[in-house]
């Protein structure tokens, strides 16, 4: 399965010349929302994702997401691994579980994210895991910007990576393109200029 294609052919992956959020411009931007618009690419996705999780012999009771990016992301892989499926959400910015969703002592959890960049999100939903008594044994996420060391993949663990080394991460492909301080920009010095993805209508 080419996952970089498909994310293309979802119009989730672009291609021009971007200024991302951090003020860096880019050749590429993840829309990754858009790759899970189409529920039968989702599914393909997730259960391409889950036979990984299953071949490796985990064990998992439940996949955990953090709102609002992982949502879709971990609900059709808990389908995928028929498996619980709760999420955590922020409250006044404070990661929380709420919802009436409850954890176990000792339960197994799996965090998902439709992306991982450093994996902040996911750890702090994670803690929030730990505090109720749950134990993680994984985290997963359909793309990989390319930060953290995953499964089946040459790449090494930035330090900018929040993921801890002592559990598996999983991912389906590696997107680790080049960021740039605009006056460093060969995108620039061509003569283009960069645009902020999502700006005609995100
Ligand atoms: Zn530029």
């Amino acid at each position: 399965m080419n996952i970089k294609k498909i994310y293309m052919d979802a119009d989730a992956l672009l291609e021009g010349h971007f200024k991302l959020s951090s003020g860096n411009h880019s050749q590429f931007y993840l829309q990754s929302a858009k790759v899970l618009e189409d529920p039968k690419t989702a599914k393909l996705l997730a259960e391409s994702l889950a036979k990984q999780i299953k071949d490796s012999g985990l064990k998992i009771d439940t996949v955990c997401a953090p709102a609002l990016g992982g949502l879709i992301a971990g609900f059709a892989l808990a389908t995928a691994l028929d498996v619980r499926f709760i999420f955590a959400e922020r409250v006044n910015g404070v990661m929380s579980i709420r919802r009436g969703f409850e954890v176990a002592q000792g339960e197994k959890v799996l965090m998902c994210e439709d992306i991982i960049t450093t994996g902040g999100s996911a750890m702090e939903a994670a803690a929030v895991v730990k505090e109720l008594g749950g134990t993680i044994v994984g985290v997963a996420a359909l793309a990989n910007r390319g930060f953290c060391k995953r499964a089946h993949s040459d790449i090494t663990t930035k330090s900018n990576c929040k993921l801890p080394q002592d559990i598996p991460f999983f991912a389906l492909a590696d997107f680790t393109f080049e960021m740039y301080a605009p006056d460093t920009c060969p995108l620039c010095k061509n003569g283009s200029e960069a645009i902020k993805p999502g700006s005609r209508g995100n």
